[in-house]
């Protein structure tokens, strides 16, 4: 893997990107509804967006709703809850049916497993349940043996290992599907995708990239399949800027170019 940042001969016609959100657009924080995106970085994406013609998707493990309220006002295509949920580029919903009984059953025993735990943390959502550790990591191998339990009760559920965060997640979705489903679409089709994540679950999409001829970013130290590194969401945000900067540039020697050819 180079620790070098990819080139930056992206071109915005036929460039599609994809990022996560915790750990990659946001730093990773204790409490997980305080997590932010900087102004400015938002006012890039949404640059960026409308530069690659709406070719830019978040990817991410929370729910959709959520990630609107982490980068509103902009409404960018996103695939919530690794790709459970997906909003398209011309803004159609996608959500597959859930067996809601399982999940309020998980949920319930989830929320008694929690309580009997000081400082661990529960996080609901559509098709499923996440228990996250960060206050307690000592209760790393309790929470993760009890998700392992959950998985055994619930088979239609996928238990997916992240950052100081165990999840039971309904259905077999992964960040590559929805990476794919979104490059089988327009504007994504044909594109060359980038994909920058920085956790376990990233990794199905990093892949997903890596095998469709595009660039993937780890974020952060760890292992990965990735081709390319970047240090820290701090980094993928000077990254994301410069991207932009060349972006405008080009555009705006665009006429010039076209003029000398003429000439
Ligand atoms: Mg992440």
């Amino acid at each position: 893997m180079s620790d070098l940042p990819p080139p930056l001969t992206l071109d915005p016609a036929r460039t599609a990107i994809f990022l996560d959100f915790d750990g990659t657009l946001a730093e990773i924080v204790e409490d997980p509804t305080k997590a932010s995106c900087p102004p400015q970085v938002l006012a890039c994406l949404q640059n960026l967006y409308s530069a690659c013609g709406g070719a830019l998707a978040v990817v991410s493990g929370r729910a959709i709703a959520q990630l609107d309220d982490f980068l509103g006002p902009a409404r960018l295509p996103l695939a919530g809850i690794h790709g459970l949920e997906r909003r398209t580029a011309d803004g159609r919903r996608e959500t597959p049916v859930i067996d809601a009984a399982a999940v309020t059953k998980l949920s319930a025993q989830a929320s008694a497993f929690v309580e009997g735990h000081k400082e661990l943390l529960c996080e609901f959502k559509i098709g499923g349940v996440a228990i996250h550790y960060r206050k307690r990591p000592d209760l790393q191998f309790e929470v993760l043996r009890f998700g392992e339990l959950l998985a055994e009760d619930h088979p239609s559920f996928r238990l997916i290992r992240g950052k100081m965060v165990v999840e039971l997640a309904f259905g077999h979705h992964d960040k590559g599907g929805a990476i794919q489903a979104f490059m089988s679409e327009k504007p994504f089709a044909g594109r060359q995708p980038v994909f920058a994540g920085d956790d376990v679950t990233d990794e199905d999409g990093l892949r997903r990239v890596g095998q469709l001829g595009g660039i993937g970013i780890k974020i952060g130290p760890g292992p990965s399949s990735a081709a390319f590194r970047l240090a820290s969401p701090r980094q993928l945000w000077a990254w994301l800027l410069a991207v932009e900067q060349d972006w405008s540039a080009s555009k705006a020697a665009g006429p010039a170019l076209e003029q000398a050819a003429a000439g």
